[in-house]
């Protein structure tokens, strides 16, 4: 033989006293006996020979996998046993099929050699089941579905051009029982063998050689079948040549070395959806809809409803992978890939959630952030993976004290942050430092059989009801933990929740009430959020830089909150404004300005507000600025303001309808407006991204609160 060589590489990690190849030898021999089997008839011309060729050679598989179970020693060994007894009784079929035909010179179908072919089909599912389970003991749907998918489809054409047809011919039942029961009894055998090449699992040369018996098993068995319809079948011609390599191929597998790794559980994934699978996959659903369309062609339409009931059969199964990947998609996304925590992603975006649902219902909130100390030394001394299983084995005891219910995420490399929702910050101590005694209580097991403590520092903030916002919180437990740190590590620190160290948050927090209640005042709730969003759209399109896109937005937010102190008949007024109503809302943008300057830092953003009014031809008001004199930000806040105005209804009038508010924004082109600046609203406005009073990324609260965050 002159495999040895790749024979070496194959045997990679079989032991040595193991490696044999024996496999090999069989394979070539059996082979030979197939040219003989063929040769035969040149040279001897004598038939009981040949019988006897042929039966020795799918008998010698059985005994090939007898043989290769006691040499082997596969664990478990129960499914070689049944796929050996369904081997030997596929050889007595064999054996009785070629005494009665050539000896006895019997040509009944069904005989007692179709008994014995029947009954060993099950054996063979059986024993591949038995496989499967063992080679991942986790369920796979996802394969199961493929698998299913593709039999579906083989199901369909071998109804077309095989049961239908054989359905038609009027044979005794008996015959078209058997004739039915080899095509069904092939579905159910393809079902499984697509499973298991389909599911995860170790690939050796054995499982390689049991794949080809599958492969040549379902090719002989389909076209004998189209054969016997056709009566074209001739016992004896080179469809035994296929059966028989494939026999030997069951042999070969038994023999080789590799063969008790088939059935062993690794964790090798099951093959993706891989292009070509989804190739495959897509192709072979569109074989329905195509025999569908040459059926018409012909003029044929018996075979409508099956095929269309396979096609809502395929569809279904199609479905089911999709949803089953888009759950797999979404929770990809918001898991940590290492720790099977929830990612800093995801923690982001609860915690957004959490401090609108706690602000709303005044209830408490807390947040602990956690991190491992000194973990570089452990990446140091032990190396990175051991890092790792470190890290595996925190998150672990971290997610029992924490329970399934909270929300517990990888935050960085060794950082772990959580939510507690409805802790106050007394509680919240007291769980921080569970969690940290549930991971330092004792060691951890590093590398080989050193183990080592592991402990944690933490930082807490909790969130005091109706101020405080999500990244203020996350702000405030990280200067704990730092605090922690910085106090010699292995402890927690409870991070300040007291008003003054919030006093930023609760006034920015304080003035966008006020706007929200202005919005109330004149019936549209969400307007100033609306416009914020808008003006913040449109200085990005514009491309302005990132200090002018943020005083945009939070001009925007708070533009109207001098309007607090108008008097109610003054919002609602219908009829003309007399002089002293006018002089009042006049003020309202220097009043707003007033009310957001004790803002730190906001300083540009009320300069803004106080110029929302401003008009580009020199006609506004308070102090009448003219063209760019007037910042960008306020005649872009001026457009996006009036557009608010227009398409809102009002105590006293209809809203404007979208046409009639563009004709407006158009005809105030270059003396109310900007004139750049109405085409750039009105572009967006094409594109639907300004422009919704009610649209958005969700409710006025969960907008605040993922600005916020
Ligand atoms: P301190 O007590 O101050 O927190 O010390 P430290 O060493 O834990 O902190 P530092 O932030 O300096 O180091 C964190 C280390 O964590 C550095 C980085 O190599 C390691 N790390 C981050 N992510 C991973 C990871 O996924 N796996 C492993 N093994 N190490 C990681
Ligand atoms: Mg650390
Ligand atoms: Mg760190």
């Amino acid at each position: 033989m002159r495999v040895a060589g790749v024979t070496s590489v194959e045997n990679r990690g079989i032991p040595i006293e193991k490696q044999h190849h024996l496999w090999i030898g069989y394979l070539v021999f059996g082979l030979l006996s197939i040219v003989v089997y063929y040769a035969l008839p040149i040279f001897v011309g004598t038939v009981p020979l040949r019988v006897v060729v042929y039966c020795a050679v799918s008998t010698s598989a059985a005994l090939a996998v007898w043989w290769g179970v006691r040499r082997n020693k596969p664990d478990p060994r129960a499914p070689w046993t049944v796929l050996g007894v369904g081997q030997l009784i596929a050889a007595l079929a064999d054996t009785t099929f070629y005494a009665s035909h050539y000896v006895l010179n019997e040509t009944n179908y069904p005989s007692l050699a179709d008994v014995f072919y029947l009954g060993h089909y099950p054996l063979v599912v059986v024993g591949l089941l038995m496989l499967i389970r063992q080679r991942r003991a986790a369920r796979d749907l996802p394969s199961l579905l493929d698998a299913a998918s593709l039999t579906v489809v083989a199901g369909l054409l071998s109804w077309v051009f095989v049961i239908g047809p054989q359905t038609r011919l009027g044979t005794p039942m008996l015959v078209e029982m058997t004739s039915l029961a080899y095509p069904s009894m092939d579905l159910v055998l393809l079902l499984v063998s697509l499973r298991l090449l389909f599911g995860g699992g170790r690939r050796d040369v054995s499982f390689m050689l049991l794949t080809f018996w599958l492969a040549a098993t379902l090719a002989a068995d389909t076209v004998y079948v189209l054969q016997r319809l056709s009566v074209s079948y001739a016992a004896g011609n080179f469809l035994d040549a296929v059966w028989l390599t494939g026999n030997l191929a069951l042999g070969a597998c038994a023999l080789h070395p590799s063969m008790g790794r088939i059935a062993q559980a690794v964790d090798v994934p099951a093959l993706r959806l891989s292009w070509p699978r989804l190739g495959f996959l897509s192709a072979g659903a569109l074989i329905g809809p195509v025999m569908l369309v040459v059926q018409h062609a012909h003029g044929v339409r018996r075979d409508v409803p099956v095929i269309a009931a396979g096609c809502a059969v395929l569809f279904a199964l199609t479905a089911t992978r999709l949803a089953g990947l888009i759950v797999d998609q979404r929770s990809l996304a918001i898991t940590d890939s290492l720790t099977g925590l929830r990612s800093r992603r995801y923690f982001e975006a609860r915690l957004a959630d959490e401090v609108a649902r706690a602000r709303r219902a005044g209830r408490p909130l807390g947040v602990v952030i956690l991190d491992v100390d000194r973990f570089k030394s452990i990446n140091d001394r032990f190396g990175h993976p051991a890092g790792d299983r470190v890290l595996v084995e925190v998150a672990n005891r971290l997610r029992a004290v924490a329970g399934p219910d909270r929300v517990l995420a990888r935050y960085g490399g060794e950082e772990f942050a959580l939510i507690a929702t409805g802790v106050d910050a007394e509680n919240l101590h007291r769980l921080a430092e569970r969690l940290r005694h549930g991971v330092a209580h004792h060691p951890i097991a590093v590398s080989g059989r050193r183990s080592m403590t592991v402990t944690l520092s933490a930082g807490t903030a909790a969130f005091a009801p109706h101020y405080g916002t999500a990244s203020a919180l996350v702000s405030a437990a990280d200067r704990a933990l730092y605090l922690a740190k910085d106090l010699g590590r292995d402890r927690a620190v409870a991070g300040g929740t007291s008003l003054t160290e919030h006093r930023e948050d609760v006034a920015v927090d304080y003035l966008n009430q006020v706007a929200d209640l202005v919005d109330l005042r004149v019936a549209s709730p969400g307007r100033s959020l609306a416009i914020a969003e808008w003006a913040r759209t449109v200085a990005e399109h514009l491309k302005r830089d990132p200090g002018e896109i943020r005083t945009a937005h939070r001009a925007g937010r708070l533009l109207d909150v001098g309007m607090i102190v108008l008097p109610d008949d003054l919002l609602t007024e219908s009829g003309p404004l007399t002089d002293q109503q006018w002089h009042l809302l006049q003020e309202h943008p220097d009043s707003g300005a007033r009310m957001v300057r004790v803002l730190p830092d906001h300083g540009e953003v009320a300069e803004v507000i106080r110029q929302h009014h401003e008009r580009w031809d020199g006609a506004g008001y308070p102090a009448g600025l003219t063209r760019e004199n007037i910042r960008i930000e306020a005649r872009i806040l001026s457009v996006c303001d009036a557009w608010a105005a227009m398409r809102a209804d009002r105590p006293h009038r209809r809203a404007l309808t979208h046409e009639q508010a563009v004709r407006e924004l158009r005809s105030g082109r270059g003396a109310r407006f900007d004139p750049a600046l109405v085409d750039a609203f009105l572009t967006l406005l094409d594109k639907r991204a300004v422009g919704d009073l009610t649209a958005g990324p969700g409710s006025p609260v969960s907008r605040e609160s993922s600005r916020l965050s």
